[in-house]
């Protein structure tokens, strides 16, 4: 088996738990591993860290799967899904769509695994997850039945490890719009076009909470995308929703949801740049009684932070002053790099240039199908806080 020997010093990160090696750890190679091989891991005096899926094109060159000299067959990838998919807190009563397997969060780097009701979304990150695409497919039909799967490996960090793009059914076939519950609520997920996998399940907890804040209230959700939150705030009794998106066929998707749940007089979705309508909506002064922002990642590097933040606060502090005394902001960061001080930091600023004052209801995160591991930070993304305007 191919071994990697790591430069003095450099086993401290994967000793402390955190799963990764980048190629400059490493001193020696031995045994030539091809993109995606696994390969023993040791330190610079031999001893054994554990074993890792290797690809040396790639910044992080190595992954590691065990801190045993355990085999790395199908039998430990059925165990790993097994173990994934029982972990507490995956599923949520009443939901029938959640992420089975996260990756790193559940020591199976480079694999995510969700589920829309009958229908498996498989998306293989690494080239170490791509040598194996035939055991998980093999092992998630048996551990979850799932008589359909449909391939998602359409990311771009693909390109990194040296990988083109697959995306289709691996095992089935039918329809790649798929109608999911969630505590009640329906939502039409298309697999084939939607982004990520279909639907940000990350945010299922945050729903909830929205949907339990929103009675009575009017509501802006900016960056609806397919309507998750629009739809919750609406079955949570909002008095009108108006859901905001650049993408014409994500509001077509929100906008069949909406009917789904019998919220087409209530709900509207609307075509527009989130920067331009907010804007607008300060100058006519309008008001909500409780803005949703979830904007996509402005940042996927620390060089532009500084960019980053400034257009947080430019959203969040135009956002900030639509709210009448007592109306709430739920406000969200999926930039990994705009970490969760940076954030409230942000929020500060955004609040004492509106000259208000807010109170913090909630510090949330992603949702718990999505676990964080302790040590890697990098498996730690979401930010979502709820502020209420005090007066
Ligand atoms: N809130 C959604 C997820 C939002 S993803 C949910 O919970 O499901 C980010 C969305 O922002 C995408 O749908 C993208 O089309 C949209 N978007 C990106 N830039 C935008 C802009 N400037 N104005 C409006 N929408 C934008």
């Amino acid at each position: 088996m191919p071994t990697l020997k790591l430069a003095p010093g450099k086993e401290a990160r994967l000793l402390s738990g955190h799963p990764w090696i980048y190629r400059t750890e490493i001193v020696q190679i031995e045994g030539n591993p091809g993109a995606g091989e696994i390969a023993l891991v040791r330190d610079h005096r031999g001893k054994l860290l554990g074993k890792a899926m290797v690809n040396l094109r790639s910044q992080i060159a190595g992954r590691l799967l065990t801190r045993t000299d355990e085999s790395i067959d199908r039998a430990f990838f059925l165990r790993r899904i097994r173990a994934a998919v029982a972990r507490p807190g995956r599923t949520l009563r009443g939901s029938d769509a959640c992420r089975l397997v996260f990756g790193e969060g559940d020591q199976l780097p480079g694999l995510i695994v969700d589920r829309y009701a009958h229908l498996l979304v498989l998306q293989l990150l690494t080239a170490g997850m791509d040598r194996q695409r035939e055991t998980l497919v093999s092992i998630l039909a048996e551990v979850t039945g799932a008589q359909a799967i449909y391939e998602r490996s359409d990311t771009s960090s693909r390109h990194l490890e040296g990988l083109g793009q697959r995306t289709g059914f691996l095992v089935g076939a039918g329809e790649t719009g798929v109608w999911i519950d969630e505590g009640g609520a329906s939502f039409l997920v298309e697999v084939a076009a939607g982004q990520k996998t279909g639907f940000f399940l990350d945010q299922r907890e945050n729903r909830q909470v929205v949907r339990g804040l929103a009675a009575g209230r009017s509501v802006l959700d900016c960056f609806c995308y397919a309507g998750g939150f629009s739809v919750s705030a609406g079955v949570g009794d909002a008095t009108q929703v108006l859901g905001i998106d650049l993408s014409a066929q994500a509001l077509g998707w929100a906008e069949r949801s909406a009917q789904q749940n019998g919220l087409t007089a209530r709900c509207t979705f609307r075509a527009e740049n989130v920067f331009d309508l907010l804007r607008r909506f300060d100058r006519e002064r309008r008001q909500f009684g409780l803005v949703v922002l979830d904007p996509p990642a402005f940042t996927k590097g620390r060089q532009a932070l500084a960019d980053a933040l400034r257009g947080y606060k430019e959203i969040n502090l135009r956002a900030m002053r639509l709210l009448p005394p007592r109306g709430l902001l739920v406000t969200c960061s999926c930039s990994y790099h705009v970490d969760l001080p940076a954030f409230l930091e942000m929020l500060r600023s955004a609040a004492a240039d509106v000259h208000r004052e807010f109170r913090i209801l909630e510090v949330r995160t992603q949702a718990r199908d999505h676990p964080i591991l302790l040590a890697a930070k990098e498996t730690q993304y979401l930010k979502c806080v709820v502020l209420e305007a005090v007066d």
